[in-house]
């Protein structure tokens, strides 16, 4: 029997009386609690007619039922599909038409399939259709290659794709994160996540939920909760927002944090100022680790060692990680190319996709992730961008990354993101789109911080100032956005 939840529930029953999710109004999901739950929903499930490999979309807000229900789907053999609850309508449209699910579970219900909204509220939602007698827990067997979710990418360009994950996907990266981050009986995890991404939902909970132990279960990230909540907990997963955001608050942090084991962040580059004043803050050395839809994490700092600012770390046991060039031919040590990964944690390809898969996963199994980056000698990956960030300036490589570094250690500057745009001589140019910590930024303070530093060719043509940069839920700049509002900069008159 390999589904992920077989080996879940054998959990679940081993920690009955251990507390799974706390809740900010005091609210406590025991183990057993939650098992009951899921048992009650995969009966429910299967009365709707779901059946295994069958998708099941959810668009709804982080709760202790949202998690029961993901499980539940596991249990009956179903895909789970997660949608990012700021999709709108019009979005939702093409997702539903993509996965066409066997229910969809939303904030409102649909005409064009079996529905159902999630809270129990008297009208027929998904938690008042349920028995309220707990069935005998029954788990679909299902084999590793079998289908457990489909991960819509966030898709800054064209359709956004579904990266198709197996329960043996998901069972080995969970496996080894666990074995990664040391993970310890005694271990509560702060879990101010999203789950609809795989951060969230695959990264964050799997650790707890294998070993039986408490998450502090945080329906979404606030300074003050998040700083209230850190004393009752021992480990913290975030993106770097959520570092930032944190140090931006003055008083933070109100009391000692020796009691925390690690801080652990990913899903967009934390830069080496935060990392810093984190531990300036703090006392402790954030570990950094490298993930992604379609192969969950792929890099990790170490837990014991040296965690390196500005790296990812090492590969996963059992993770093939090269830098390879455009036909995937490995590139020396210290060379910048696509980071490519082979290894079971990674997907199998892309929903309805067969020509998308086949331009980015190899013939020898390697993905292509989009990323690039270097390898040092001693094996640890850094990252330097996305290949598609990547500014060709009069026909010379740009790394934004690098002109970032600089500009965000001026003074003058609170972040920034380079981009290029069109420019008649050179292709593309570098543009500079800066938050400024005070005053404007001009085009001389620039240029002085840069010159010395970074050759011609990689210098902004022009900087412009932005109150903040745009964001995606998970903290990532929008590079897409940017490029589209400053598309003319540079062939303006
Ligand atoms: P997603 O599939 O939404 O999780 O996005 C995955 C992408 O996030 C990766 O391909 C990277 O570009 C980026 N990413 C994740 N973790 C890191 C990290 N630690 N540093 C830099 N970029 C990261």
């Amino acid at each position: 029997m390999t589904n992920l939840y077989a080996e879940l529930d054998g959990v679940f029953l081993e920690h009955a009386e251990q507390d799974c999710l706390r809740l900010l109004d005091g609210t406590v999901w025991r183990y057993e609690d939650l098992r009951n739950l899921v048992a009650r929903i995969a009966k429910l499930l299967l009365q709707q007619g779901v059946e295994p490999g069958d998708r099941v979309v959810v668009q709804v807000e982080k709760s202790a039922e949202n998690l029961a229900l993901y499980l539940a789907t596991l249990c009956v053999g179903g895909v789970y599909v997660p949608l990012n609850t700021a999709y709108t309508a019009a979005e939702l449209e093409y997702f539903v038409g993509d996965a066409e699910p066997a229910l969809f579970v939303g904030s409102e219900p649909r005409s064009d399939v079996d529905s159902f909204t999630l809270q129990a509220d008297g009208s027929g939602s998904l938690m008042d259709a349920l028995d309220p007698n707990v069935p005998p827990m029954r788990v679909v067997a299902r084999s590793a290659d079998d289908l457990a979710a489909i991960l819509y990418t966030s898709g800054t360009t064209g359709r956004s794709k579904g990266a198709m994950l197996s329960h043996g996907n998901l069972s080995t990266n969970a496996h080894s994160l666990c074995e990664a981050w040391g993970w310890q009986a005694d271990d509560v995890l702060l879990h101010a996540l999203p789950i609809f991404h795989v951060h969230g939902l695959f990264i964050a909970s799997h650790c707890a939920l294998l070993n039986g132990t408490p998450m502090l279960w945080l329906s979404k990230f606030s300074v003050a909760e998040v700083s209230a909540a850190l004393a009752q907990c021992t480990v913290m997963m975030g993106v770097p927002t959520f570092y930032t955001r944190l140090l931006a608050d003055a008083d933070f942090p109100r009391t000692k944090l020796d009691h925390i084991r690690v801080f652990i962040c990913g899903s967009a580059p934390l830069t080496e100022q935060v990392f810093s004043e984190w531990e300036a803050r703090t006392g402790h050395r954030i570990l950094e680790r490298y993930g992604m839809s379609e192969t969950i994490i792929n890099t990790t700092n170490p837990l014991h060692g040296e965690r390196v600012p500005a790296t990812v770390g090492f590969p996963l046991p059992r993770l093939e990680l090269r830098i390879a060039d455009e036909n995937g031919h490995e590139l020396p040590v210290g060379e910048v190319g696509a980071i490519e990964v082979r290894g079971p944690s990674v997907f199998s390809g892309y929903w309805r996709m067969p020509e998308k898969t086949a331009e980015e996963i190899r013939a020898d199994g390697f993905f292509i992730t989009g990323d690039l980056g270097l390898v040092d000698e001693e094996g640890r990956l850094s990252i330097v961008g996305r290949a598609k960030d990547l500014v060709i300036s009069g026909g010379y490589n740009v790394y934004p990354k690098e002109i970032e570094s600089i500009l965000d250690d001026m003074p003058e500057v609170s972040e920034s993101a380079v981009i290029g745009v069109p420019h008649v001589d050179f292709g593309e140019g570098v543009v500079a789109v800066v938050v400024p910590s005070g005053e404007d930024v001009d085009f001389a303070q620039v240029e002085t911080a840069l010159t010395g530093q970074l050759a011609r060719f990689k210098q902004p043509k022009a900087v412009v100032n932005v109150s903040s940069l745009p964001r995606n839920t998970m903290g990532k700049v929008q590079k897409n956005l940017l490029r589209q509002q400053f598309a003319e900069l540079l062939t303006e008159d």
